[in-house]
C-alpha cells in the first residue's frame, strides 16, 4: 500500500510513503500522520491513496505514526481548501493554517483517561472463591458491578486504597474491562455562558414560520446542493425556523454548522441555542467555537467534531472549517453581516465558503437575514437561490414607528449642534419616568471624532496615519483608531496657541455626557470597545440591561445586532449619517442595513416600540427606505445604481493593494504593474485605477489601490497570478489581492 503525504509545511507537494501493516486499517485520507523527510519526522495530511502509474516503488520509506485514527482534514475540507487557494488568490499553507487549529498542526496528543466496566457478571462460586483467595478483588468487583456508567480508573483505586494489580488480575478473569476516554478540558460546559437563565421550549410556529420550515424540511429531503435565503424583518423569529431546519438535519443523522457574526455570540444567545440543541440532540453534541476559546478549548471542540461524538458547531467565521461529519446543512445568521469577510490572509469570505462548503457536500445551505446583501438578493433573482419570506413580527407585535428628525431645523432651533433632538429627550424622559428603556445609537466611539482650532483652522492628525486624531474624554487623550498612537490632548491650539478649541462631530462618550446632563437620576451606561476593555464587562452591562438596572444605553454597532430586549421600547439613532459619507459604493446598503438593524431592537416586547432617527439628509435614499422598513424598495433603486456602474453584484471586484513607506515608489509601482495589465489583459478585464486609497497613510504606510472588474473571477485568476509573480516587485512595496472586498479603506 502506497499514499501521496502533504506535508503541514508546504502543503502543494506531495510525498508517497509506503503504509506499514500496523496501520494500515487507520490511513484513510485525511488523516494526519508523522513521515520521514530527509532524516526527521514531519507532519502530513493523507491525500491520495495508491501509487500514480508506473510509480517506482522500490526506495520508498514508511509512514511512522498515525497521530488520530480519523481524518485531521476529511475530503471536503481540502476540496475546500483547494477552491479558497484559487479563488482568494492566496496560498494553500495559509489556507490550511486557518482551518486546522494550531494544537493540531503540532500533532499534539489527546489527553485520555482510563475507566473501569464491568466485562461481565460474576457466578456465585466465583464470587465465593474471590471473597476468600482475594478479597481485594472481591471489593473492587463489588464497586465496578454497582456502578452504572464504566468509571475512571485512578479515582476507583484511591478511593478503595488498591493497587493496579487488583485490577489487571480482575481483567485477566474476563470480569472487569479498561477503557480509553478522552478528558474534557471543557467538558463542553464553558463558563462563559453559564448563569444565563434561558427558556429551551420550542415556540409554536406562526403560519409563516410554519411555511419556511415545511419548505426548508423538503429542501432538506432532496440530499441535494442549494441556497436559500431567509429573508424575515427583524423580530420574525428566524431562529426558531433554523433551529427546526437543525433539527430535522439531525433527526437524519446529519451534521451542522451553524454560523452567527462574531458580536452575536453573546453568552445570551450562545446559552439560548446550546440550550435549544441539547434538547434536540442530547449528550453534548454542540461545539461552541468563538475567539475567546483557549487553545486547548478548542482543540477539545475540534476532536469532538472530528470523531463525530458532537454533530454541531455553533460560531463565528471559522466555524466554517470545523470538521463536522456528514455535513447536512450550513446555516448562515445576518448574512449580510461585513463581519463574515476576514480582512488578513487568507481573504475569505465566511458566507461564500459556506455555500462551497455546502456544495461539496450536497449540503443545504441556509442565509438569514432582514437586510439581505445585494449579492445575496441579487442571486434570488437570478434563481439561483431559493427565497422564503417572514414577512411580520411574532405574536403579531408591530414593527417599531420610525420618527425622522431633520437636523438642519433643530440645529437651526438650539443654535448649535444638538447630539439630542427635543424630541428625543421628550421621549426619552417618558420611557425613564414609565420605567421603560432606551438604546441610543451612535457608531462612533470617543468623545469627538475631531478637534479643530476656531482661530487657525487646524486640525489635528496623526503622525501615523492620514484622519483625524479622536479626542477621548475619559483620559483626556487624542487617539488615532487606526493605529492607537495617542497623546495627551491639548488644551490650546498646538499651532497657533489660541485657547479656542472646539471638539466637531459626535462620539459615544460625547452622547453619553448629554444623556446624563438631560437624565440626570437615571442610570446611563455606555456600550463600546473602549468600555469593554475590562474583560467580563459586556457580559455584565447585558445582564444589568436585561435585569432593568440601566436605563439608557449608549453605544456603538455592538448593541446594534441581534440582542433582544423586551423592555426597550425606544431606540435613538443619534447620527444616521455616519456611514453614508464613507467613499464606499457600498455606503447606501451599509446605511440601510444599520438603521433597519439598530430600529429592529425595538419593541420586541408586548409594547409597541419607537424609534428616532437623527439626520442631516432625511431626504436620502437609505434613510426613506428604512424609514418604512422597505427592503424590496430600497434593493430595487439601489440595484439600478449599481448596474449603471457596473458595480458588484452585476460584475466582481477585485482590490488590487499595494503599499510602502516610500509614498513615490508606491506609485510608480502600482502605475507600471496597471499598465502591464492593460497590455495583456486588454479590453478582457476592466481596470480602474490606480489611485491612492482613501486613507492614504496607514502606521507610516502609504496606500494605493487598483480595481478590476470581471463577470466572473476563477477564469481570470490563473493568468493575473502567473503576472504577478512575474513581475519585478521591490522588496519596499507590498501588495496583495482582495476578491470581492468588503471594506474598501
Ligand atoms: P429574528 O432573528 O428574526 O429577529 P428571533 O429569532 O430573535 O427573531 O426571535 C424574536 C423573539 O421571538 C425571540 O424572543 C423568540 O424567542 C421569539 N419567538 C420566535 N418564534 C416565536 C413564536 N412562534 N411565537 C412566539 N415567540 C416566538
Ligand atoms: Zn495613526
Amino acid at each position: 500500500m502506497i499514499v501521496g503525504v502533504h506535508p503541514l509545511a508546504g502543503f502543494d507537494k506531495v510525498l508517497h510513503y509506503t503504509v506499514p501493516e500496523s496501520l494500515r486499517a487507520d490511513v484513510v485520507p485525511g488523516v494526519l500522520v508523522r513521515v520521514p523527510i530527509s532524516q526527521r519526522l514531519h507532519l502530513g495530511i493523507v491525500g491520495e491513496i495508491g501509487p500514480p502509474k508506473d510509480f517506482p516503488v522500490a526506495k520508498l520509506k514508511a509512514i511512522a505514526q498515525v497521530v488520530y485514527p480519523f481524518p485531521a482534514l476529511p475530503p471536503d475540507l481540502l476540496g475546500l481548501a483547494r477552491w479558497m487557494a484559487g479563488y482568494y488568490a492566496c496560498g494553500l499553507d495559509s489556507v490550511i493554517e486557518t482551518m486546522i487549529p494550531a494544537a493540531v498542526r503540532r500533532g499534539a496528543v489527546i489527553k485520555q483517561e482510563k475507566l473501569l466496566a464491568l466485562a461481565r457478571k460474576a457466578t456465585d462460586e466465583e464470587l465465593a472463591v474471590l471473597q476468600k483467595r482475594a478479597p481485594q478483588q472481591a471489593k473492587l468487583y463489588a464497586f465496578v458491578a454497582q456502578q452504572f456508567q464504566p468509571s475512571a480508573k485512578s479515582l476507583v483505586l484511591e478511593r478503595l486504597g488498591l493497587t493496579a494489580a487488583v485490577v489487571a488480575a480482575l481483567v485477566k478473569r474476563g470480569l472487569v474491562r479498561e477503557e480509553l476516554r478522552r478528558v474534557e478540558r471543557i467538558a463542553y460546559a464553558d463558563d462563559w455562558a453559564k448563569g444565563e437563565l434561558v427558556a429551551s421550549q420550542p415556540h409554536a410556529l406562526n403560519p409563516g414560520q410554519q411555511r419556511a420550515v415545511t419548505a426548508l424540511e423538503g429542501e432538506l429531503a432532496t440530499g441535494k446542493f442549494g441556497v436559500t435565503l431567509l429573508h424575515g424583518v427583524t423580530g420574525s423569529g428566524k431562529t426558531e425556523v433554523y433551529l427546526r431546519a437543525i433539527h430535522t438535519a439531525l433527526a437524519n443523522d446529519g451534521g451542522v454548522v451553524f454560523l452567527v457574526p462574531e458580536v452575536a455570540l453573546t453568552p445570551q444567545t450562545v446559552a439560548r441555542l446550546r440550550a435549544r440543541l441539547e434538547a434536540i440532540a442530547p449528550g453534548n453534541q454542540c461545539v461552541v467555537w468563538h475567539s475567546h476559546l483557549s487553545e486547548g478549548e478548542r482543540l477539545d471542540g475540534w476532536l469532538a467534531l472530528a470523531t463525530g461524538e458532537a454533530r454541531i458547531v455553533v460560531g463565528a467565521r471559522s466555524a466554517v472549517f470545523a470538521p463536522v461529519r456528514n455535513l447536512r446543512l450550513v446555516v448562515v445568521d445576518e448574512e449580510h453581516e461585513p463581519a463574515y469577510k476576514q480582512d488578513e490572509t487568507p481573504r475569505y469570505h465566511g458566507r461564500d465558503v459556506a455555500v462551497m462548503r455546502a456544495k461539496l457536500n450536497q449540503a443545504r445551505c441556509v442565509l438569514g437575514s432582514a437586510t439581505p446583501s445585494l449579492e445575496s438578493f441579487a442571486n434570488t433573482e437570478a434563481g439561483k437561490y431559493g427565497l422564503l419570506q417572514l414577512e411580520e413580527r411574532v405574536d403579531n407585535r408591530k414593527l417599531p414607528h420610525i420618527v425622522v428628525v431633520d437636523l438642519r431645523i433643530e440645529a437651526a432651533k438650539q443654535r448649535a449642534l444638538p447630539s439630542l433632538s427635543r424630541q428625543l429627550v421628550d421621549k426619552m424622559q417618558g420611557r425613564f419616568e414609565r420605567k421603560e428603556q432606551t438604546i441610543l445609537f451612535i457608531n462612533r466611539r470617543g468623545y469627538s471624532p475631531s478637534m479643530q482650532c476656531k482661530s487657525c483652522g487646524h486640525t489635528e492628525e496623526c503622525e501615523h496615519c492620514s484622519i483625524s486624531l479622536t479626542y477621548h474624554r475619559t483620559d483626556e487623550t487624542l487617539r488615532c483608531h487606526l493605529c492607537d498612537h495617542r497623546r495627551p490632548a491639548p488644551v490650546r491650539c498646538p499651532k497657533c496657541q489660541a485657547p479656542d478649541i472646539r471638539w466637531k462631530g459626535l462620539g459615544t462618550q460625547r452622547v453619553e455626557e448629554a444623556v446624563k446632563r438631560v437624565l440626570p437620576r437615571a442610570r446611563v451606561e455606555r456600550m463600546d470597545t473602549d468600555a469593554m476593555s475590562k474583560k467580563n464587562r459586556f457580559r455584565e452591562i447585558l445582564r444589568e440591561f436585561r435585569a432593568g438596572k440601566i436605563d439608557v444605553l449608549v453605544g456603538t454597532q455592538m448593541i446594534g445586532k441581534g440582542l433582544d430586549f423586551p423592555n426597550v421600547t425606544l431606540v435613538g439613532l443619534v447620527d444616521a449619517d455616519i456611514s453614508l459619507h464613507v467613499p464606499d459604493f457600498r455606503a447606501n446598503e451599509r446605511t440601510f442595513q444599520l438603521l433597519v438593524q439598530v430600529a429592529g431592537r425595538a419593541g420586541r416586547g408586548d409594547r409597541a416600540g419607537e424609534v428616532i432617527l437623527q439626520t442631516f439628509t432625511p431626504q436620502s435614499e437609505p434613510i426613506q427606505f428604512s424609514r418604512h422598513v422597505d427592503f424590496a424598495g430600497f434593493a430595487a433603486s439601489e440595484m439600478a445604481q449599481r448596474k449603471a456602474f457596473g458595480y458588484p453584484p452585476y460584475r466582481h471586484l477585485i482590490q488590487h493593494q499595494f503599499k510602502g513607506r516610500n509614498a513615490e515608489k508606491v506609485k510608480f509601482f502600482a502605475t507600471q504593474w496597471a499598465k502591464r495589465v492593460e497590455e495583456v489583459f486588454g479590453k478582457r478585464l476592466e481596470l480602474r485605477g490606480p489611485a491612492p486609497s482613501p486613507t492614504e497613510k496607514i502606521k507610516d504606510e502609504y496606500r494605493w489601490q487598483l480595481w478590476y472588474f470581471t463577470p466572473a473571477v476563477t477564469p481570470i485568476m490563473p493568468e493575473l497570478n502567473k503576472l504577478r509573480a512575474e513581475f519585478a516587485w521591490p522588496d519596499d512595496v507590498s501588495q496583495v489581492l482582495d476578491v470581492d472586498p468588503v471594506n474598501l479603506g
